[in-house]
């Protein structure tokens, strides 16, 4: 049995380096573009896999080259791919349009993400029991997510990103919820709060009922910890940021990482800072990931 299963997106991300992002009904000419693995799922699962963790990957692509590709890029990364299913849609690709001052334009078509349905976790409900740790996102379907969480029994960690409702009887399930401030406030139904006061952002995590505790991250600023006694707050590392994709979804795999460790979530939540301080000193989503020997 693997240490994480993650259930969750695939996609084959297309960066073009521009100039100036297009407006409306504007065509612009780019550098070449870049082909990389991507996804939230996927980033988070080679994320771990660097780290060192065995993952299984429970998700969907195309029956296309690009989800040849994909299935490439996890195997050579250790993930186990068994669980990849093959869809009746293409596979899904994200389209990232970046300027040199890092200003970026991002379209999502999921495609096979959100194909994958609750019928589909059925064949794999013994490796969504038996992982030590679960853990989704938001880039799959609703319905999906609340179907792997139904049946895991070790720890269940949600990255809610992209933002959306989530049932409250998933969060009564969950043992640790990862959103960033702006994941946060749409969660609770409240514009994204100006300015970063840790005991609002307290307040509000609090109040989504969460099983166990709400890691809130806050870019720069690091992240807060918020269980029902009180908040702590762990500063991100000092770096020379220059790309954060990806930086999220190492920080959630670094945090399951530390739990599976036995490390107390302040200090899992330390360890995740320092993963994803390395993350946003490299460009890429999966290129970006660093590997253990390297944090
Ligand atoms: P998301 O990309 O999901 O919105 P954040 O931007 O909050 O997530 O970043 C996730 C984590 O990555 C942060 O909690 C922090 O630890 C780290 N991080 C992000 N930006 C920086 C930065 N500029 N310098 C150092 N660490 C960063």
């Amino acid at each position: 049995m693997p240490d994480i299963v993650v259930v969750g997106s695939l996609n084959l991300d297309v960066t073009v380096p521009l100039d100036t992002l297009p407006g409306l009904g504007q065509t612009v000419l780019g550098g070449d573009h870049l082909r990389g693995g991507g996804g939230k799922g996927g980033n988070q699962a080679v994320a771990a896999a660097r780290l060192g963790r065995s993952v299984a990957m429970v998700a969907a692509v195309g029956a296309d080259a690009e989800g040849d590709r994909l299935l490439d890029i996890l195997a050579a990364e250790g993930v186990d791919t068994t669980a990849v299913l093959r869809a009746t849609r293409p596979t899904g690709q994200a389209l990232v349009l970046v300027t040199a001052d890092g200003d970026s334009t991002i379209v999502v078509s999921p495609g096979a993400n959100m194909w994958l349905a609750p019928e589909h976790l059925r064949p794999v409900a013994g490796v969504l029991s038996g992982a030590r740790c679960l853990l989704l996102q938001h880039e799959i379907s609703a319905p999906t997510v609340a179907a792997a969480v139904a049946a895991a029994t070790g720890l269940v960690v949600l990255n809610p990103a992209p933002a959306r409702p989530v049932d409250p009887a998933v969060l009564a399930r969950v043992d640790v919820l990862v959103p960033n401030r702006g994941e946060l406030a749409a969660l609770v139904g409240v514009p994204v709060p100006e300015q970063v006061r840790l005991d609002e952002l307290a307040g509000m995590a609090r109040a989504l009922g969460v099983r166990g505790q709400v890691v809130v991250t806050l870019g720069a600023d690091g992240a807060v910890v918020v269980d029902a006694d009180g908040y702590t707050l762990v500063p991100a590392r000092p770096v020379r940021a220059v790309d954060a994709t990806a930086a999220g979804d190492s920080f959630c795999a670094a945090l399951a990482d530390g739990l599976l460790a036995g490390q107390p979530i302040v200090e899992a939540a330390r360890w995740a800072t320092r993963v994803a301080a390395v993350t946003v000193t490299r460009p890429g989503a999966m290129d970006s990931l660093p590997h253990r020997a390297e944090v």
